[in-house]
């Protein structure tokens, strides 16, 4: 049986659960006092030297302040996840290794209102945590100053919602955590929701490694981003081991649990993938996940090495996803180009990751240029023509979307991030000329593995990177409400 709640806890819950976010309305947070350790003892510093790989500057997000938190750098995540599917219940342990990254009394952290929270605890002693809307605000015994850590651990249960992103394009309404037929789920969720099924730091400007174990009843497969570690069965049930030692923004993570088979390739240089596809959907499904060796040989020659050491393609019901080493692919996106698209995003948005979401531009100007000349190299048409075609669509996005770099709230992930960009690519690629053109775009993203940047990073790059000026160019293409001439 599972632990009952806190009284205390329970009454916000069900406060939270029950309105809409009103800030007029908004309950006093109650923090509440520690529960005393059974001895008075020194805190142990926190050894932060194992996941220094995972050190983030974590800022507040222009476009979706309502999410992440900038005092705090989660460096690693421990996840220890159980899905059942009959009941639809996920049961978890996070342990998250926190840097404070400015002197703080408090970890706050998105986490959905839908789960319970069973217990938490900070450096090994239980403290009494407080729930409002979305966040989880857990009390340091302690405060820290800039650059100590700190260990938490949350342990909760319950069936996770979606979240409602409040944006007009339909695929992307609601985010993170989905059931399907059967019990089957999968949580993918950009530019929010991860806190649907952990409690996180839901910033891209907060990368982390991540280590993910997920429990699903025997015959059942549990998949998640990073390097897969293998799986262990015991009873009933199996668990699967994920690792992630390159650092994961939190909309690049993935959950997905359903019957699935599972099938072994090989990348350029050895590179390990794996392939999680439902037995129903093998045969139309395999062959699209067998073409990713070839598609990444042929980045590869464009860009440089793949950035990481394993990669993987998991079927979910819905979305294109470049969730990090595990693409995740719906039905209807099970494409080659679709897999060039996301596998491009692995070198533009998972190993570069913007900042936040106002460069979203960063992402998917690059991918779609990319998709299109893989396109233009494999199937059919040339990316002059590409262009031609996406530039006659360019006046009416900026005109319904807002311009790629300064998008509407509601606008997230429309073509004008996608198109736009691309045709300020492709015309950097005309002044350049192809040689200069695919020398830069190689260099971007190996001169900055594992980092997170913005358009002021990037025009500063690509100026001293060329020797030519670009930043009118770029801001003009990112900002102007009508079609720059
Ligand atoms: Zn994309």
């Amino acid at each position: 049986m599972r632990r009952p709640l806190l009284s205390l806890m329970s009454v916000v819950l069900v406060v939270s659960a029950c309105s809409a976010p009103q800030p007029a309305q908004k309950p006093k947070p109650t923090i509440t006092s520690i529960t005393p350790s059974p001895v008075e003892r020194e805190r142990p510093a926190v050894d932060l030297s194992a996941y220094e790989a995972g050190r983030s500057r974590p800022v507040a997000d222009p476009v979706y302040p309502a999410y992440g938190n900038p005092s705090i750098d989660v460096l690693h995540y421990d996840l220890a996840l159980g899905w059942k599917p009959g009941a639809r219940t996920l049961t978890g342990t996070a342990k998250l290794t926190v840097r404070a990254a400015r002197p703080i009394s408090q970890v706050k952290l998105d986490f959905g209102r839908a789960l319970k929270v069973d217990e938490v605890t900070v450096d090994g002693a239980r403290v009494k945590a407080t729930r409002r809307y979305d966040d989880l605000t857990i009390p340091l015994p302690e405060p820290l100053e800039a650059g100590q850590g700190t260990v938490v651990t949350v342990s909760y249960h319950g069936r996770p919602k979606p979240v409602d992103s409040k944006q007009r394009r339909k695929d992307i309404s609601m985010l993170g955590f989905r059931i399907g037929g059967g019990g089957r789920a999968w949580a993918l969720q950009e530019p929010f929701g991860a806190f649907t099924w952990f409690p996180v730091n839901d910033h891209p400007s907060d990368e982390a490694l991540y280590d993910v174990a997920i429990t699903v009843p025997k015959g059942w497969s549990g998949v998640a981003h990073g390097t897969y570690q293998g799986r262990t069965t015991e009873g009933g049930s199996s668990t699967f081991k994920w690792r992630s030692t390159d650092p994961v923004a939190s909309y690049l993570t993935v959950f997905a649990a359903d019957k699935f088979k599972m099938f072994k390739d090989k990348g350029p240089r050895g590179i390990p993938i794996t392939y999680w596809i439902r037995p129903q959907d093998v045969p139309e499904q395999l062959p699209v996940a067998r073409r990713m060796p070839e598609i990444m040989r042929w980045l590869e020659k464009k860009l440089g090495p793949y950035p990481f050491p394993s990669a993987g393609l998991v079927a979910t019901s819905d979305s294109g996803m470049e969730t990090q080493q595990m693409i995740a692919l719906g039905p209807r996106y099970m494409e080659p180009s679709v897999v060039a698209h996301e596998l491009a995003h692995h070198w533009f948005g998972d190993t570069v990751t913007p900042r936040t979401w106002r460069d979203m531009w960063l992402n998917e100007g690059f991918a779609m240029y990319f998709e299109m000349q893989w396109y233009a190299d494999h199937e059919d048409g040339t990316i002059d023509e590409f262009i031609a075609n996406i530039r006659r669509y360019d006046a009416a996005l900026r005109r319904e979307n807002g311009p790629p770099g300064d998008y509407r709230r509601d606008a997230f992930g429309q073509s004008n991030v996608y198109y736009s960009p691309a045709i300020m690519l492709h015309e950097i690629r005309e002044r350049l000329g192809d040689r200069k053109f695919w020398a830069m775009t190689r260099a971007w993203p190996q001169e900055h593995r594992n980092t997170t940047q913005d358009r002021a990073a990037f025009v500063k790059w690509i100026n001293e990177h060329t020797g030519r000026n670009f930043t009118k160019l770029i801001n003009t293409w990112l900002d102007s409400t009508t079609t720059p001439r």
